[in-house]
């Protein structure tokens, strides 16, 4: 019997109603003959409410702790959805993500998955039983336990269709698929019928919160036939596969954005061989994410040095560099926050050298800023003001005509 995963994000479970409502869609998929695996995400805010409460007790709370707490609110969703199960005639049985195998690194807060142990689900999936597992946390090899980052219960879902060898895993959100843009900020965004991996890694890991950057990931290395759909319509998503020949022509498949960032300046760093390493080995040592970089020679001997984190993790970074700045070498740190990226991204930009030009243009002719770039293959982000974040990916989103059907996908 084939197995399908099937994760519901916040959203589509805020009231118990919703929750009834996922019931109906998951006895539908058992009644079809599968063995069903329902992931779930904390109802509706939660998760944000809980981050609220520490909040109120500290500005600095303890990794672990946070894990402790956050973790709670998918534990809600589980039993519920598990006892609406029950209620409606179905044997289900409620998993945490440590009881469902979720084992991951021993890193608060963001932590990545590093094994997944099937026993236990595959025995409640064979005596028939629908396993209901808690999306977004783990457990570490020393019984620690963790979160694997905002949005992380997709990549829960992913993880284990993957060990499974499930036949597919659906995420089932508040929106009927992956769209050009984010259709709350670009009204005229299209839904894509199938999009690359690496593509839909690309808008993830740019902001298009549609998808966990690591379920896409996952998806790729792991071969998942994964899918993006509605909770509650029947229309069908959006395919997330290799890449089709076809579509390789499609310059620009979607724009997506990211607010809350952070332009962090290293003045006056030594130009020793050893300056570079030095700041960005502390920070990954730390596990802070650094995205665009960019290096000025300046008189003396010395650099500047600008970088890009989220806003998130400034504090930190700060306080990481400050304590080396004697071992490191450098004068003083700045920081420009009130910034947002906003990137283009699509397979055929690797062979269109125009793109970035009509970016700049566009984004020129709306007088808005670009304070920091950065390319690869198949994007271009541009760094502004926050202010500008939404006006700048609606002009892209028209200037690249994304809201029309492209040839290549006729
Ligand atoms: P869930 O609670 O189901 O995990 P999320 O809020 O994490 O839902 O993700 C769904 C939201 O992602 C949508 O409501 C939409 O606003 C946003 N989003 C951002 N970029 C995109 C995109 N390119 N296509 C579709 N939705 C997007
Ligand atoms: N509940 C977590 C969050 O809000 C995980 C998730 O929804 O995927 O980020
Ligand atoms: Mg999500």
């Amino acid at each position: 019997m084939g197995t399908v995963v099937i994760k519901f994000g916040g959203s589509s479970l805020s009231t118990t109603d919703k929750i009834k409502q996922a019931a109906k869609r998951i006895i539908n998929i058992k009644k079809s003959g599968k063995n069903v695996v329902a992931v779930v995400s904390a109802m509706g805010k939660t998760t944000d409410q809980l981050l609220g409460l520490a909040g109120q007790i500290t500005d600095n709370p303890a990794k672990r702790e946070m894990d402790m707490l956050l973790a709670t609110g998918e534990q809600v969703s589980i039993s519920l959805l598990t006892m609406a199960l029950t209620e409606m005639g179905e044997q289900a049985v409620s998993l945490t993500g440590w009881q469902a195998g979720i084992v991951t690194e021993k890193v608060h807060s963001n932590a990545r998955i590093v094994d997944v142990k099937t026993d236990h689900l595959e025995e409640i999936l064979q005596e028939g039983k629908i396993a209901v597992a808690a999306g977004f946390q783990g457990v570490t090899e020393d019984g620690e336990i963790t979160t694997l980052g905002r949005g992380g219960s997709d990549t829960t879902a992913v993880a284990l269709a993957a060990a499974l060898g499930a036949e597919r895993c659906s995420i089932c959100t508040d929106v009927t698929g992956v769209f050009t843009s984010d259709p709350r900020y670009v009204p005229q965004a299209r839904k894509l019928s199938s999009i690359s991996y690496d593509e839909m890694l690309e808008l993830a890991n740019l902001g298009a919160g549609v998808l966990h950057p690591r379920a896409v990931e996952f998806a790729k290395n792991h071969n998942v036939s994964l899918e993006v759909r509605s909770s509650v319509e029947d229309e069908e998503g959006t395919v997330i596969e290799e890449e089709v020949s076809m579509e390789k022509n499609l310059i620009v498949r979607g724009v997506a954005f990211e607010d809350q960032i952070t332009r962090m300046t290293v003045f006056g760093l030594s130009n020793e061989i050893t300056g570079l390493p030095a700041i960005f080995s502390t920070l990954a040592a730390n596990h802070i994410d650094v995205d665009i970089i960019i290096q000025s020679q300046i008189e003396g001997g010395k650099t500047n040095l600008s970088f890009s984190i989220k806003n998130k993790d400034r504090q930190e970074a700060v306080q990481v560099l400050e304590q080396e700045k004697d071992a490191i070498g450098f004068e003083h740190i700045e920081c420009e926050t009130g910034l947002a990226k906003v990137s283009i991204v699509g397979s055929g930009m690797v062979s269109n050298p125009g793109v970035a030009a009509k970016m700049f243009q566009v984004l020129a002719d709306k007088n808005i800023q670009i304070k920091m770039v950065s390319t690869s293959e198949i994007k271009v982000s541009a760094v502004v003001d926050s202010d500008c974040m939404t006006e700048a990916a609606q002009s892209l989103h028209d200037a690249f005509e994304l809201g029309v059907l492209q040839s290549a996908e006729k």
